[in-house]
């Protein structure tokens, strides 16, 4: 065996060469999407037909199309008419950040596979911490994704709060967390996967602003506990991710803190906002939570997913997985917070601190700021031209960069008017000039919009709304 292919696969000159072709495919396309609106965010195709084409490239297409096929057939979140999903545009140098990721590819369990990462790491968190008013007790981590974060923290809240070792013993007591009824569907499927059930999710209406209604929590807490359970925590979301509202932390921490319960934040959309001068107050009372969730690739321009994890006492980052792996982790006298795997869900992870780190070092916190204060701002805006524009209604004012609004006429019923919003959505894909999504909120459909790029401005706006009234105007006497 001549190992032909492994010389190739390795080889360092190859590497440069499309290495500097990406790079400036890449470059050519940033310019395009943010300046030339006139390309597509997106150009849809059915699943069926998206998988007969990458099938058939793999018999018959030319390597070197390769990475324009796959630029060409993605959805564009550079380009100023996407306004769908919540995950970020990313500051080009993180796509650098990733590359050197990649190529490093340390492994980060324990502080041998990633020393500089480890370290940097600390810095990060110690930072995040900083801004969000803990004191030098708090620490945390980098995790994948905030759908593992929060059931990390919860496993923690779990670990301090039930009565029983359940990490020991199994379960024994009935227990519950309290949530609102518009939380992220993983706190759901959390609570879940940890054994509690469906009656171990206790859901707490929303008021009229969709936010966690605060005056219902007493009345709540007390019935379910006369059922037998044990409450451990609840979660306040920061914001809801259908609508973008911020709940009341500090009324959710001073209840916490008056039962005694685990008072967790679910900031993985708009926990960025300690960083923006103006849009911080939203999170008013967040220092009360035990544990808080963000995620840098919502609303922190990084690439997903990395998510910072924080708790308050930071011992309790060490508390949640208490495990022996003789190969790997050592047992030690005092807490190694450079072995991160003893803390952490995953054994191997990325690098993630890298994109935190290069982020604060090129640009400091500022870049934060600017980023999630320009968005916040864009949200108000679009709010404010919803709600001159008889034709649309909103369903909240808007508090972040989400916006939840819907073609509005008078003459047509609930179900009439379901059926055009979901049909122009629906439309706005398949045409592929703008991107945004739709949410149903008791019962009514609506269209969704959260502004992810800092280059959106008004007159995207109004191109938008003028396409959606032209397609639901068609739509009204069908
Ligand atoms: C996006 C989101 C999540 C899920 O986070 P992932 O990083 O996608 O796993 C959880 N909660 C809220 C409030 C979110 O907006």
């Amino acid at each position: 065996m001549d190992k032909e292919l492994l010389k190739a696969a390795y080889s360092p000159e190859d590497f440069r060469e499309n290495g500097h072709q990406l790079v400036d495919i890449l470059a050519d396309h940033l310019n395009k999407t943010r300046n030339k609106t006139s390309s597509k965010v997106i150009n849809w195709e059915i699943p069926s037909e998206q998988y007969k084409f990458w099938n058939n490239f793999l018999l018959n297409g030319k390597p070197s199309d390769l990475n324009n096929e796959i630029l060409k057939r993605s959805i564009h979140l550079h380009h100023p008419h996407y306004m769908g999903h919540q995950i970020s545009p990313v500051a080009p140098v993180t796509g650098l950040t990733s590359l050197l990721n990649a190529i490093l590819n340390n492994g980060m369990g324990i502080y041998e596979m990633g020393m500089a990462p480890t370290a940097m790491e600390r810095v990060v968190v110690e930072q995040l911490c900083k801004e969000i008013g803990y004191d030098k007790k708090s620490d945390g981590f980098l995790t994948s994704g905030g759908t593992l974060a929060n059931l990390t923290a919860l496993l923690s809240a779990r670990n301090k709060r039930a009565g029983n070792d359940v990490w020991e013993n199994g379960m024994s007591n009935k227990l519950a967390i309290m949530v609102s009824e518009e939380a992220h569907y993983c706190i759901d499927r959390a609570v879940r996967i940890m054994g509690l059930g469906e009656k171990g999710i206790v859901k707490i209406p929303v008021g009229e602003n969709f936010a966690l209604n605060t005056a219902l929590l007493e009345e709540s807490y007390n019935k379910t506990i006369q059922e037998g359970y044990e409450i451990i925590a609840i979660v306040g979301s920061a914001p809801s991710t259908a609508t973008g509202i911020y709940e009341d932390l500090d009324a959710i921490g001073d209840f916490a803190l008056e039962k005694g319960i685990w008072f967790h934040i679910d900031a993985a959309h708009g926990g960025g906002a300690i960083y923006s001068s103006k849009y911080k107050t939203l999170l008013k009372g967040m220092k009360k939570a035990d544990s808080i969730v963000i995620d840098g690739h919502k609303m922190m321009m990084m690439p997903s997913i990395t998510t910072a994890l924080l708790f308050k006492e930071g011992q309790d980052s060490h508390n949640t997985f208490r495990q022996k792996a003789d190969y790997l982790l050592q047992e030690s006298q005092e807490e190694d917070w450079y072995n991160l795997a003893k803390r952490t869900f995953e054994c191997t992870k990325y690098m993630m601190s890298l994109h935190w780190y290069t982020l604060l070092k090129i640009y400091g916190k500022e870049l934060f700021d600017e980023f999630v204060t320009t968005l916040y701002d864009l949200g108000q805006k679009f709010g404010e031209i919803l709600e001159k524009d008889p034709f649309f209604e909103i369903a909240v004012k808007p508090m972040s960069n989400i916006i939840c609004f819907r073609f509005m006429n008078k003459d047509k019923d609930l179900h009439s008017l379901n059926m055009i919003n979901a049909k122009v959505r629906q439309k706005l894909l398949e045409e592929g000039n703008f991107y945004i999504v739709q949410t149903k909120i008791k019962g009514i459909i609506y269209l969704r919009a959260t502004i992810m790029n800092p280059f959106t401005n008004e007159k995207h706006f109004k191109e938008l709304l003028e396409n959606i009234k032209r397609k639901a105007i068609l739509l009204l006497n069908v």
